[in-house]
């Protein structure tokens, strides 16, 4: 069995391969809304088979870049969301590059960029890079790590936990799920629209929702937590 033994030590010395780092930037993107990141969410979100996400694991684990406890599920190491970040920064930037520059809803680029990440290169990354006027957060809002691999995160909150009667902007949107995605972009409540919250239905009941100039919207809570905003009650004048 000196085949294992000889498979370990290639990976080790070639380093983490591309296909590494995209696994570690997609355990990196599920841990900010899981404690730790289970196999089957990660093969929810890899599209691939349980096989395939198994054997990734095992790789990424025996390298350091990965805690895996049985039943507990997985977390990535300081190593491992080192790691992660020029894939992340390069998934994110080709989100940017397919919205801005190829005039794809973010719905289809969230699908695209799958395929686009995979071709590039850092010449090429560059290049969207400088297209896109050097961008800092994704179509959804999500920052995007600088070359040097620092991530900075806004100061938001879910907007369920605001309340109402305040005025906030709309940091984040943070979901994966194509129809959400496609019908908040529908009203419009997309990162950088300020909103009021105007009225909310106890025990988790829809919130209505005023945006500048715009008709007044009803949204129900749980398209309502996928929507995180920021403060910013030091930028308006106290209208109400
Ligand atoms: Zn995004």
């Amino acid at each position: 069995m000196t085949l294992k033994v000889d498979t370990l030590n290639d990976w080790i010395e070639n380093g983490p391969s591309p296909a590494m780092q995209r696994y570690a930037a997609e355990i990196f993107r599920l841990q900010q809304d899981h404690e730790t990141v289970s196999l089957s969410d990660l093969v929810a979100e890899a599209a691939t088979s349980m096989q395939a996400v198994s054997r990734m694991i095992k790789r990424l684990k025996a390298e350091g870049y990965l805690e895996h406890t049985p039943y507990r599920g997985m977390r990535l190491t300081p190593a491992g969301e080192k790691m992660a970040m020029p894939a992340l920064r390069r998934h994110r930037l080709a989100e940017v590059f397919l919205v801005q520059q190829m005039g794809y809803d973010w719905a289809m680029a969230h699908e695209l960029t799958e395929t686009l990440e995979r071709g590039l290169n850092q010449e090429l990354e560059d290049r969207m890079d400088e297209l896109t006027g050097h961008p800092t957060r994704c179509p959804h809002g999500e920052p995007i790590p600088t070359r040097e691999g620092q991530i900075t995160y806004p100061d938001d909150q879910p907007l369920v936990e605001v309340g109402s009667k305040v005025w906030s902007r709309i940091s984040r949107v943070r979901t994966h799920d194509l129809d959400k995605l496609r019908y908040i972009a529908e009203l419009g409540l997309v990162p950088g629209t300020d909103i009021f919250v105007s009225g909310c239905a106890p025990f988790q009941g829809p919130l209505r929702i005023q945006v500048p100039g715009g008709v007044d919207q009803v949204i129900g809570h749980e398209l309502a937590r996928a929507l995180w905003v920021e403060d910013v009650r030091n930028d308006r004048p106290m209208a109400e």
